[in-house]
């Protein structure tokens, strides 16, 4: 695994991506159809870093095995000297971050907006292209749809240029509009998902945890919006204690009012940003108490709605509902605890984010025998 960011040397002014080849190193013979103008081709390996050569000149690369980024692509800062990883292609699942601007001020947002934006869609693009066959690519923020006019262009010729590839889209929901009925309908409905948030039926408790007077009612709207586009939209609802009580109004809201919603996802909090800074006032231990949460799942899996729960270590959720709670923490930021050495169930759990403390929140965490 190689860092979010790697040190590189590049003869450039601005900012390129590259694909990065190892072929010849495992002693393969690069196929004419497998070089795009992207690529470069790992020349040599020594002491000082991997040199790569393609098309537009030589690049070292410092501090990773060449043997283990094969098919990575890098956005590369020359002038800075950095590089950042956009795609690792050992990964089905990829997220590319497109701005850390926001309109709302969510109480336990991972990543706290910042007002600074830089368009980097056309690398984000370039990426897109380069990414390995049948690839999801997520998309985050920050708020993309703050940029929609760029996103929704993006979306519509890496889709059509690569019939493989699919999207996940997190947005706030709040800036769709009938102005973009065209332009949504010449993107592949099929193949992106609108992972959207939905906090509570109570429009008081929605807006304060995000900050944002009126958003409730916008995103409702916007919701309704949705489902007129035939939009797949993945609801999500992170459990923390102002909203926990009102879940199950919460669910039987979904099943009565959004049975267009192709998934419900309940999720566990992150411990970084706001979410670390309001920890002790949000965070929900449901080791203690999954009877609310499960209630809630049940009401709507028996109206045919699917719902899930993301980011719950394994042995904090009921048996029966183990099989609802996917391994969703990605490989390179999910951590095991001591508690894990042993657990028969390590395999399938995705365990903490890997900033997660020690003193983890959850009263009642252990090895499943
Ligand atoms: S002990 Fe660790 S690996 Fe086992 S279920 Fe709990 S968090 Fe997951």
């Amino acid at each position: 695994m190689i860092p979010l960011r790697i040190k590189v040397e590049a003869n450039a002014d601005q900012p390129f991506v590259v694909r990065l080849r190892s072929l010849e190193a495992d002693g393969r013979e690069p196929k004419t159809e497998q070089v795009s103008p992207f690529d470069v081709v790992l020349d040599r390996i020594g002491p000082e870093g991997a040199h790569y050569v393609g098309e537009g000149g030589p690049i070292r690369i410092l501090g990773i095995d060449p043997a283990k980024v094969d098919g990575y692509v890098l956005l590369v800062n020359p002038r800075r000297g950095t590089a950042d990883r956009l795609i690792r292609s050992s990964s089905q699942h990829n997220t590319f971050l497109v701005t850390e601007r926001c309109d709302q001020v969510c109480l336990m947002c991972s990543q706290p907006p910042k007002r600074h934006h830089v368009d980097l869609f056309p690398y984000f693009e370039t990426a897109a292209l380069l990414a390995p066959e049948g690839a999801t690519i997520g998309i985050s923020g920050g708020e993309p749809t703050l940029f929609k006019g760029e996103l929704f262009d993006f979306l519509q010729r890496v889709l059509s240029a690569r019939p493989d590839l699919s999207f996940h889209v997190l947005t706030n929901g709040q800036h769709f509009g009938e102005g973009d009925r065209e332009v949504m309908s010449r993107i592949d409905r099929g193949r992106v998902v609108w992972g959207i948030p939905l906090y509570s039926r109570d429009a008081a408790v929605h807006d304060e945890i995000v900050a944002k007077a009126g958003a409730h009612e916008q995103l409702l709207e916007n919701l309704a919006l949705m489902c007129r586009l035939g939009a797949q939209v993945e609801l999500r609802t992170v459990l923390m204690r102002p909203n926990t009580d009102g879940l199950p109004k919460l669910a039987s809201f979904i099943a009565a009012t959004l049975p267009f919603i192709r998934t419900w996802a309940i999720m566990q909090m992150e411990n970084i940003g706001f979410g670390r800074m309001n920890w002790k006032r949000l965070f929900y231990d449901n080791s203690e108490g999954f009877d609310i949460v499960g209630r809630s799942i049940d009401l709507v899996r028996s109206r045919g709605i699917d719902a899930w729960l993301y980011n719950f270590p394994l042995c904090t959720v009921p048996e029966p509902y183990r099989g609802l709670a996917p391994a969703t923490i990605s490989d390179w930021k999910r951590a095991y605890r001591d508690e894990c050495n042993g657990c028969s169930v390590k395999d399938r759990c995705g365990g903490f984010f890997e900033w997660h403390p020690a003193n983890h929140g959850y009263s009642k965490l252990g090895a499943i025998q």
